[in-house]
């Protein structure tokens, strides 16, 4: 008895000192690996926007940015590893927690102050989400009213100049698209894409009212980079014109936004 608890202890000890030993090597490895092979490119993303970003049946990142930025990466020699976070935080955490993001995110003059961004890649535009039947049609409907948006972005600075609004950000768009089903807004100003994405969500709550009623400019999405990064910004820039020119770009779109 004694014995074959000893031997039980004796293999499981072998077991750990030769998992850890694995462990170590596999990090040290992946490190020397890294450097000599790939490098590995941090992309903070938020995967609460579909189709461009969402959590996947597999509980990992998925959409379209997403898809985009593995090609780019394969394309440039580097290993993506994607990081979820809130959209606010993005801008912050390049340079330091990430090293690029890639969240349908807007070129702003206010973000050009802190970080660059790639060339476009797609054009957007922002939406509102009403109430199915409400009577929200035209930028004269929005005064006054309560407004969800999504903290952060430029459906709220946009919001935030609307006579009379009252705005609630959430960190979700989805959570701005729940308390409108709960009656706490009247509508949300969101990404036209996403916002048909929650339109067909809760098709029989809401509906989606195009942009081009409310005069919303047309916004661009780029990756945002480290500010001063040249090369990392040419190789990006060239990784995405390849793609446009050789169809790549056009079966993303096919695959994630047009499905
Ligand atoms: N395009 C919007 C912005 O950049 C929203 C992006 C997002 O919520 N992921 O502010």
């Amino acid at each position: 008895m004694k014995k074959k608890f000893l031997s039980a202890f004796v293999a499981t000890m072998m077991t750990m000192v030769f998992l850890c030993g694995c462990g170590a090597a596999t990090a040290g490895e992946a490190d020397n690996g890294g450097e000599a092979s790939k490098e590995t490119l941090i992309v903070g993303t938020n995967a609460a926007f579909p189709p461009f970003e969402y959590v996947g049946d597999d509980g990992k990142p998925d959409g379209f940015d997403i898809a985009l930025i593995k090609a780019i990466g394969e394309e440039i020699g580097v290993e993506v590893q994607i990081q979820d976070m809130e959209f606010d935080s993005l801008v912050s955490s390049i340079g330091n927690k990430i090293d690029v993001a890639i969240a349908g995110m807007t070129v702003t003059e206010e973000r050009k102050n802190m970080v660059d961004f790639s060339d476009p890649y797609y054009e957007a535009v922002q939406a509102v989400v009403i109430p199915k039947g409400a009577a929200i049609a035209t930028a004269d409907d929005l005064k006054n009213k309560k407004i969800g948006v999504q903290l952060g972005t430029t459906g709220e600075f946009i919001a935030d100049e609307i006579e009379g609004a009252e705005v609630s950000a959430y960190n979700k768009a989805v959570d701005a698209v729940n308390d409108l089903n709960n009656g706490r807004v009247d509508c949300v100003i969101v990404d036209k894409n996403p916002a048909e994405v929650f339109g067909a969500q809760f098709a029989d709550q809401v509906e989606v009212v195009a942009g081009e009623n409310f005069d919303f400019e047309p916004e661009n999405y780029a990756i945002a980079l480290p500010k001063g990064d040249e090369d990392l910004a040419v190789k990006i820039n060239t990784a995405l014109k390849k793609f446009k020119d050789n169809g790549t770009y056009d079966s993303l779109v096919k695959q994630y936004i047009e499905e």
